[in-house]
């Protein structure tokens, strides 16, 4: 297709240099013209190294994994990985990330699916990259992912514990979440998810934490919109994480006016038209402003050897973009996508 030209995935391509040469020709001009704008004002991310208060033109991927564990509550944990070797694993694909001019990473690896924010802490320094990690619970996938007594829990009772992690950082560390995240099925929704959303709104009300949650089914998504008005929280509080997966646009559309963050995450080289057209769809209807962009890509797969295979978070700064710039976007929009937009969702609420 007309795009090609400006993609780097076929690694055996003669013309690669001249391909390389065009990537960092756009990245240069990008961050000249990203230099020119006004940052944010006052916009303090909560990262695993404490706050900070982003003044650079530089990218944010909102939603990536470090490290995951996919073996179930009932037997995750530290004990099944060696942290120094995941480091040491992890760390070169962060140094190719700051390369491509990505400043804050997002992890959205939920407790009790490999969660390990000392490992966080530590990448971050070495890389000297921001990570923001988060507190919730994940409760997609049957379950498998909650505590064996979560189904007996409040609402309230819950919340109480992840407004905890906020407060006083995350099993004795100080580290403390920059979102909330959760997971659940597709609709119609079971109690325990429900309980989750609910616990998830009372946190937002308690700590102006954004709620990342994952949800393949934008009716899942209309379900927590309603338990968000019950609990009068603002729309905009809540990403819909994986709307690339729901093909009823229509939907994208909607939740989108209200306020919700549609986030299309799963880029890769087979999803670049899915994604681009995507972007288009939104920005066609003046909804640029609600659209969020990332991999769901990378991570040491624990109990894989040598942590398996490490899906490199780069398709969004090399093939993407330049396909959106191809596509007619100004690169005041590109930037709104992959800078404004993160920010500002990950940015904390003032609360009341
Ligand atoms: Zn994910």
């Amino acid at each position: 297709m007309e795009f090609t030209e400006i993609t780097i995935h076929s690694l055996a391509s003669p013309s690669l240099s001249n391909q390389m040469e065009k990537i960092t020709g756009w990245l240069f001009f990008l961050f000249f013209t990203w230099s020119l704008f006004p940052s944010i004002a006052h916009a303090q991310l909560i990262t695993v190294r404490g706050e900070v208060n982003l003044t650079t033109s530089t990218m944010i991927l909102p939603h990536e994994h470090l490290l995951v564990d996919f073996i179930g509550a009932g037997e995750v944990g530290e004990h099944r990985y060696d942290r120094d070797a995941a480091f040491e694993m992890i760390l070169p694909h962060l140094h190719r990330l700051r390369e491509t001019g990505v400043g804050v990473l997002v992890e959205c690896t939920p407790a009790l699916l490999g969660r390990d924010v000392q490992l966080l802490h530590e990448l971050s320094r070495a890389a000297d990259i921001h990570i923001l990690t988060n507190t919730g619970y994940y409760a997609a996938a049957n379950f498998h992912f909650l505590p064996w007594n979560t189904h007996q829990r409040s609402a309230a009772d819950l919340a109480d514990e992840w407004i905890a992690e906020w407060r006083d950082g995350i099993d004795g560390t100080g580290i403390r979440p920059g979102f909330v995240k959760i997971g659940v099925d597709a609709a119609p929704l079971p109690d325990v998810s429900l309980e989750i959303i609910r616990a998830a709104a009372i946190t937002h009300r308690e700590t102006g934490l954004v709620i990342a949650c994952h949800a393949p089914d934008g009716a899942a998504i209309v379900e927590a919109v309603g338990i968000f008005e019950e609990e009068s929280i603002p729309l905009d509080a809540l990403i819909w994480v994986h709307a690339n997966m729901d093909p009823n646009t229509e939907r994208h559309l909607r939740l989108a006016r209200m306020g919700v963050w549609v986030e299309y995450d799963g880029i890769s080289p087979q999803t670049l038209e899915l994604h681009r057209d995507l972007v288009l769809l939104m920005r066609n209807e003046g909804l640029l402003h609600r659209v969020l962009l990332s991999h769901d890509a990378g991570w040491y797969s624990v109990g894989e050897p040598g942590g398996g295979e490490f899906r490199f978070f780069g398709d969004l700064q090399e093939s993407l973009i330049p396909m959106l710039l191809e596509a007619g976007l100004a690169s005041e929009e590109v930037h709104s996508l992959v800078r404004d937009n993160p920010l500002q969702a990950f940015t904390p609420r003032e609360r009341e």
